[in-house]
Order: structure tokens, then C-alpha cells, then sequence
């Protein structure tokens, strides 16, 4: 399927940086070149979005990793939505397997916050996978079924969201989904989006992948009809992280 939608990377630097380890960042990827045809996005730490804003040209967006399902209150040690936006951030990412994993959020909770941050205007980045337990028993799509049906249940707007597909076992272990893999739970997908929300949102919508998509890898990756663009961790602290931006180029 030679398609319409822009290819997005987005970089999820996760709990990583300090202002001098940013800089280095924000240096290579002002020096690019970008492939104009790459959406790109970078999701540093709620503590330096405003910083990282500020250094960064005018063609990278800015994404939270995370926001409460409100905008303000006794919440003590969360960040809104509303807040992100107030430091020029247009993206926040939700449902990551950390979250999911290391923090329990629940599905419903992750729908909750998906309706807040679409609310607010922002685009979400909605993440969904399976663990290596659940590929093994055959179960990779009801899991990702199960996950996208409960973020589908609070969009309205489809056009401010990007679905990435993080199988867990790929994710920070050098693991990487073969490009068949890869494209086989996009094509899977996309089927879903269309039995379940419409034909029109199928064709629209990008589904990215990420787990340790590198400079080495992404060519082939961004090959495939299906894969929309990446969602990178490591890889994206590190000048590697343009050519992963220019994997089509
Ligand atoms: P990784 O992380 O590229 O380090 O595997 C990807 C992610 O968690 O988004």
C-alpha cells in the first residue's frame, strides 16, 4: 500500500538528560538535515520540555511521556496536559509498556487519560504491545486488540492520534520485531480500525513501531506498507537518530 500519511518519528528519551547531555541533542538534530517528509517529535523529560522547546528549531515538535487525566488539583507529583501545552508541547505520549508495566496503569486509565489529553488539544501517541509471554501463547492480538479497543472507546478525533505498536520484548533489549513481524500487527491493525471505527480512519491513521529501532535497522523497518514511521528510546538520545528520522529518504 504506497500511502498519504506523513511518516512520524517520534523520541522517547524516557528518565535520561541533563541540560548539558540535551545540548549535545538539540545540536545535531538543529544541524539535520531532517527529511522534510518526517513528522519528528521529541519527548524528553516533563522537567525540560519548556528547555528543550526553546533550543529547538521550529521543525521538531515537543511531546510529554505522561500527564494526569486532569488539568490541575492535589495531585501531588503529576504533571497536566494543560501544562505541557502551556511550554509549547503539542504531543503527549500514553499507555507506554513502562507505564503500563512498571507503574500499573490499567487500561481504563490509560482511556481516561487519552479523552483528557485530546481534550486539551494536544495529540496523543498511544502505545500498545504485547509481552513475550503473550506473543509465545498466540496472544499478540488479543492483547493489542484488547489495548486499542479502550483508547478507540475515548477519540473522537482521530486525526490527533498516532498508534505505536511496542511489542515489550522488543523494547530496550537490542530486540527487534523482524520487518515481517512488524508489518503483520500493523496489517492486523489497520483491519481492526476498519471493522471497528471506520475505513476512512484505517487509511488515515499512522501506526508506528517502536523497540530498539536503531540507525541499523530502520531502512528496512520503514520498507513496509504498514509501519508509519517509529517510536525510538535509546537509539533517539544519539546523532543515530537522524538517519532514523530519514529512513525513507
Ligand atoms: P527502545 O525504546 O528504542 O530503547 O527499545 C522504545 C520505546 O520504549 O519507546
Amino acid at each position: 500500500m504506497a500511502n498519504e500519511r506523513k511518516f512520524f518519528v517520534g523520541g522517547n528519551w524516557k528518565l535520561n538528560g541533563d541540560r548539558q547531555s540535551i545540548d549535545g541533542i538539540i545540536q545535531f538534530l538543529n544541524a539535520g538535515p531532517l527529511d522534510e517528509n518526517t513528522e519528528v517529535v521529541v519527548s524528553p523529560p516533563a522537567i525540560y520540555l519548556d528547555y528543550v522547546k526553546s533550543k529547538l528549531g521550529a521543525s521538531v515538535a515537543t511531546s510529554a511521556q505522561n500527564c494526569y487525566k486532569l488539568s490541575k488539583g492535589a495531585f501531588t507529583g503529576e504533571n497536566s496536559a494543560a501544562m505541557a501545552k502551556d511550554v509549547g508541547a503539542t504531543w503527549v505520549i500514553l499507555g507506554h509498556s513502562e507505564r503500563r508495566h512498571v507503574f500499573g496503569e490499567t487500561d481504563e486509565l490509560i482511556g481516561e487519560k487519552v479523552k483528557h489529553v485530546l481534550s486539551e488539544g494536544l495529540g496523543v501517541i498511544a502505545c500498545i504491545g504485547e509481552k513475550l509471554e503473550e506473543r509465545e501463547a498466540n496472544q499478540t492480538n488479543d492483547v493489542v486488540f484488547r489495548q486499542t479497543k479502550s483508547i478507540a472507546a475515548n477519540i473522537s478525533d482521530w486525526s490527533r492520534v498516532v498508534l505505536a505498536y511496542e511489542p515489550v520484548w522488543a523494547i530496550g533489549t537490542g530486540k527487534t520485531a523482524t520487518p515481517d513481524q512488524a508489518q503483520q500487527v500493523h496489517k492486523d491493525l489497520r483491519e481492526w480500525l476498519a471493522q471497528n471505527v471506520s475505513a476512512e480512519v484505517a487509511k488515515a491513521c499512522r501506526i508506528i513501531y517502536g523497540g530498539s529501532v536503531s540507525a541499523g535497522n530502520c531502512r528496512e523497518l520503514a520498507t513496509k506498507g504498514d509501519v508509519d514511521g517509529f517510536l525510538v528510546g535509546g537509539a533517539s538520545l544519539k546523532p543515530d537518530f537522524v538517519q532514523i528520522i530519514n529512513a525513507r529518504k
